[in-house]
């Protein structure tokens, strides 16, 4: 990449594919930096689209939509990694700067191409994928090695918060999930022992600088992350060097510009997993917001703007809590309450934030809540009580 580009300043446009919550959180820190933003969604009524500058409700693949964002912005990011990457190769060939470029965010696309990157990176950092095996045709079942049983097959494609997965006990029910995934390519993975789950998020900048945020230790429920804490209570010192060491190492390697998050598995025995990773701001960086000096989406910001990268630095320990649409369900099902945000709010130290989606679904991310406390422990509580008062 030629490094003569000068910086994008305020008063830009800045463009995002994608107008969910996390294009929301980007817009929003934009904006209070002063740019202007332009969001892509195919959905009329996104949670981006209603607060940016300009919204522009077109397919991805809209060959007219993308001429007009690239005519607007003079730099474009993505806000999830299911975007078309000829939509990215198009923005850029339009003259658009585009970060991260679609060969990074294709990587993360497919488990097979991830799995196998991460198994390529181990050499160098002594983390790498959970054992696997591929499935794309009948026969692989039966090549599946046995000691990847107990095991979970993910489809390659269009997983998240747990979707796209089915945990199976023998080839049997292996050959029977593939079915009901319609043999679409998949990835066994053999079932670890997990002692937790933690995430790191770095940045890299145009320039090759690179930051990465405190680790964040990960609590999932039905497979949709539940609470990040940071300071990662179970993590040890050298484990979070060694992870943060990986990340910078990560990044470079894939000449990614932008804001990166890998999620790793601690497996019981003290080994370190690379799990998958996200091209863009993850929910398990939304502690950033309240609890750090930049902000995940000020970093995104900066990263496609040519500027110099934030302070990453946590200034309290905080534990954050996803707001997911199952709040504002009775456990009878009926759509019945508002939750009680005045409880939420009586605290002083909870920062909450509600991402103006009209819909509550059950498993719906809604908002969070940013709990933020003098010690680890405090903030722990102050979840803990938000939680219940929620719940
Ligand atoms: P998603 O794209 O839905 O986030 P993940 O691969 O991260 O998919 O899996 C979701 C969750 O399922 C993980 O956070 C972890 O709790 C659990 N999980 C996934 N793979 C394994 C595995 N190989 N062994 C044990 N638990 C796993
Ligand atoms: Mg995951």
């Amino acid at each position: 990449m030629a490094l003569h580009l000068e910086p994008v300043l305020p008063g830009s446009f800045l463009g995002i594919l994608g107008g969910g919550q996390l294009g929301r959180m980007f817009t929003q820190a934009a904006q209070a930096m002063g740019y202007k933003v332009c969001v892509l969604d195919p959905d009329a009524d996104s949670p981006a689209g209603s607060i940016a500058e300009k919204f522009i409700n077109a397919d991805y693949e809209d060959v007219k939509a993308l001429k007009e964002m690239a005519s607007l912005c003079a730099s474009v990011s993505t806000e999830f990694e299911n975007v078309p990457a000829q939509a990215l190769d198009q923005l850029e060939s339009l003259g658009a700067f585009v970060a991260p470029r679609s060969g990074c965010v294709s990587l993360a696309q497919n488990r097979i191409a991830e799995k196998k990157f991460l198994a390529t990176w181990k050499s160098e950092t002594n983390i790498g994928p959970a054992p696997h095996f591929v499935i794309e045709h009948d026969a692989d079942i039966a090549h599946v090695p046995e000691d990847l049983l107990p095991g979970i097959l993910k489809t390659a494609r269009m997983g998240y918060d747990g979707k796209g997965q089915i945990t199976v006990q023998n080839r049997e029910e292996l050959s029977a999930a593939w079915n009901q995934f319609a043999r679409v390519p998949c990835v066994l993975e053999k079932r670890m022992d997990l002692d937790f789950e933690v995430s790191a998020l770095a940045v890299r900048a145009y320039d090759d600088t690179v930051v990465v945020y405190p680790v964040s230790q990960n609590i999932h429920r039905d497979g949709i992350l539940h609470t990040s804490t940071v300071p990662a209570p179970s993590l040890q010192p050298e484990q979070e060097m060694k992870i943060i060491e990986a990340a910078k190492a990560l990044i470079r390697k894939i000449d990614y510009v932008g804001v990166l998050c890998i999620e790793f598995f601690v497996l019981k025995s003290g080994e370190i997993i690379a799990n998958e990773i996200a091209p863009r701001p993850h929910n398990s960086g939304h502690y950033t917001m309240d609890a750090c000096i930049s902000s995940q989406f000020e970093q995104q910001v900066r990263a496609m703007a040519r500027l110099p990268l934030g302070d990453t630095r946590l200034l309290a320990p905080v534990s954050m809590l996803n707001l997911l649409g199952d709040l504002w369900f009775e456990d009878s099902g009926n759509q019945a309450k508002e939750p009680a945000w005045n409880k939420v709010l009586a605290h002083s130290d909870a920062k909450l934030h509600l991402y103006g989606k009209a819909v509550p679904r059950i498993g719906r991310k809604m908002g969070h809540v940013n709990c933020l406390g003098e010690t680890l422990d405090a903030a722990r509580a102050t979840c803990a009580a938000v939680a219940s008062e929620l719940g």
